[in-house]
């Protein structure tokens, strides 16, 4: 039977209760917002930390960027933010080629950007645990919500039905509002029964999968012996299987041992979405070669997939936000497919419901 969470009292009517489900970048800006405006505030994340695709993972050999690989800031209001936190965040200085062919050969070089690439340190999640950290007992992990329905002893508010570790399921209720900072397939499933409107207005929304390979090469690391491969640290590719390859051990912050991330096409991770890990991993290796020389075999290596990884089309607004009904809608597929894109969404749309 499913556990039953609410609040001791139940609030006032026109309390400020809120929930977050989502704890990417959009739904911690939200959610941090809201809570300094004074709302009571919940955030429910279905993965075991905050960030979603701002994700860093370590392994024996170093630290790996596993989702976003680095940040821009455009916009004050996230210069303001990352100002204010403790997040170690520092300049990458990549060595970078604008595009590369399928043999890894330069078709483009870079162009000279007065534009600052930053990167958390030791990796990119740990921006996101700084910005999750205040949020305390407040930030549910490992809690998937699974439906977004009316409370069943307050119909103007809402109740979420989630489903944790070992299968365990609750219900979470009396909020007056739930803002669904999730990717857009997530967010069509939860919305579809309680708000057929906010639903079919992300009908057109569009966002790639991305199949991502992190490899280890300990035996390039010894003294005095160069880096392995080329001499750039970073390159698009136009290789059919890759489209981003990055050396992870050129970044601030993250240790010596040789390190590289590959990030496979938009076309081919949807061709291979049902493919094993295994499978993808040779193939990505074998591009991988291709592209930059590197034949050896990596000590260690991960494919992993993002199934909504990169905004193909986005919705055209910062965020949807139904005031009679109390819920509204946030993530980087709003606007775009950046970090900073995702920061800014969850607070326009914290700053409409708080309106
Ligand atoms: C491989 C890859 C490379 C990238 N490279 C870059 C880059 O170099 N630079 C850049 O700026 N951006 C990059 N991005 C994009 C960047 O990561 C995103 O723009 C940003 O992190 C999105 O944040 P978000 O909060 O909108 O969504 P997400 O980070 O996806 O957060 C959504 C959260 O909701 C949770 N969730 C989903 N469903 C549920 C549910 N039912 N219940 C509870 N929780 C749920 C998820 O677990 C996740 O934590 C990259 C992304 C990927 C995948």
């Amino acid at each position: 039977m499913a556990r039953l969470s609410r609040p001791s009292l139940s609030p006032v009517r026109g309390a400020r209760r809120i929930a977050v489900i989502g704890a990417g970048i959009a739904g911690l800006a939200a959610a941090r917002t809201l809570a300094q405006a004074g709302w009571e505030v919940e955030v429910f994340e279905a993965q075991g930390k905050a960030g979603g695709r701002l994700a860093g993972e370590e392994s024996r050999h170093g630290s790996f960027d596993t989702g976003a690989q680095y940040f821009t800031v455009r916009d004050a209001r996230f210069q303001r933010a990352l100002d204010a936190t403790a997040a170690p965040c520092k300049r990458w200085s990549a060595n970078a080629v604008r595009v590369l062919d399928a043999m890894g050969r330069v078709v483009e070089a870079a162009l000279p950007t007065r534009e600052s690439h930053w990167v958390a340190v030791p990796h990119m999640g740990a921006l996101a645990a700084h910005w999750a950290a205040p949020l305390g007992d407040a930030l549910h992990l490992c809690t998937q919500v699974v439906a977004l329905e009316a409370d069943t002893l307050e119909p103007t508010r809402w109740q979420l039905r989630t489903q944790g570790e070992a299968d365990s399921s609750a219900v979470h209720a009396g909020f007056d509002a739930v803002l669904c900072a999730v990717p857009p397939g997530a967010a069509r499933r939860l919305l579809e029964a309680p708000a057929p409107a906010l639903h079919a207005a992300l009908a057109d929304v569009r966002i790639a999968p991305c199949w991502s390979l992190q490899m280890a090469f300990p035996q390039a690391s010894q003294p005095g012996l160069p880096h392995l491969g080329p001499q750039w640290n970073c390159a698009r590719s136009t290789h059919h299987r890759v489209a981003w390859v990055a050396r992870e051990s050129s970044k601030p912050g993250r240790g010596s041992i040789e390190r590289w991330t590959v990030q496979a096409s938009a076309d081919w991770s949807r061709e291979h979405l049902n493919d094993d890990a295994a499978r993808v991993q040779a193939k990505l290796l074998r591009a991988f070669g291709e592209i930059t020389g590197i034949r050896v075999e990596p000590a260690w290596a991960q494919a992993r997939l993002w199934t909504e990884a990169k905004t193909e089309t986005p919705l055209g607004r910062s965020h949807l936000w139904d005031a009679n009904a109390g819920l509204g809608v946030a993530g980087d597929w709003c606007i775009g497919h950046r970090v900073e894109d995702a920061f800014v969404s969850g607070l326009e749309l914290a700053l409409a419901a708080a309106a």
